[in-house]
């Protein structure tokens, strides 16, 4: 199959030396990324900046803003089985970017903000889509409800939820996952190399039986 991933924090640049970003280290997203190729699938890598050496063979796409990040998963959909976007993409960013660098006054300062556009409502909302959605929810209260409204809200066929404040940054973490259908299914705390696996042995199986994928690997086509 052919898996598109997204991973990491996005940056909304202010001025030319100032940025809004999140303490996303997309751990999560690479992990998914790595099981996908051990598992013999194609992978597509959309990453924002992070300190992590990329899978080797991945294909890697390196964005910086949230409006790069969207446009670079819509350019890679094509041909797509499954899109699991596990970026920690910028909710809000500055409306036009200062060209020359902010100068510090002593008044109070407020900075407008807009909101990005939302690049799993966009895929999950897409007409006759033959590809599995999977978002991500970070929540730090009401996981399961929140994660809920997420799935049918952005119209995702499974959520990945876990409590923000355990899995930010941590090389840990401990999910709760939803499906389309109602279920739930629990995956207690483990490395994220091992819930990656679990997770792409989940996402090939239902691309499967929803879309009616072939849960072919490169090595059986060959
Ligand atoms: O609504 P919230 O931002 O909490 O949703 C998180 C999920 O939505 C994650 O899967 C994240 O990758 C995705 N997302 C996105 N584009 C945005 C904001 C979030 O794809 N602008």
């Amino acid at each position: 199959m052919r898996f598109l991933v997204t991973a990491g924090p996005t940056r909304e640049p202010i001025d030319p030396v100032r940025y809004l970003s999140n303490r996303s280290s997309g751990k999560m997203g690479y992990a998914i990324a790595e099981a996908g190729l051990e598992a013999g699938h194609e992978v597509i890598l959309i990453s924002g900046p992070v300190s992590l050496a990329p899978p080797r063979r991945a294909k890697l796409v390196s964005v910086s803003t949230s409006d790069e990040m969207f446009d670079a998963v819509h350019r890679h959909t094509d041909n797509c089985d499954v899109c699991v976007l596990c970026a920690a993409v910028a909710d809000y960013k500055p409306p036009k970017v200062s060209p020359v660098k902010i100068k510090k006054h002593a008044e109070n300062f407020s900075l407008e903000l807009v909101p990005t556009r939302d690049i799993l409502d966009s895929l999950g909302h897409r007409q006759n889509r033959k590809f599995l959605v999977v978002g991500f929810a970070a929540e730090t209260n009401e996981l399961e409800q929140n994660a809920a409204k997420k799935l049918r809200a952005k119209n995702c066929d499974i959520v990945v939820a876990n409590d923000a404040r355990l899995g930010m940054e941590s090389d840990e973490n401990e999910l709760l996952i939803l499906f389309r259908n109602g279920e739930t299914k629990r995956i207690s705390r483990a490395p994220k190399e091992i819930l990656a696996r679990d997770l792409v042995k989940i996402f090939s199986k239902f691309a499967t039986i929803m879309f009616d994928k072939k849960n072919e690997t490169i090595t059986e086509r060959n």
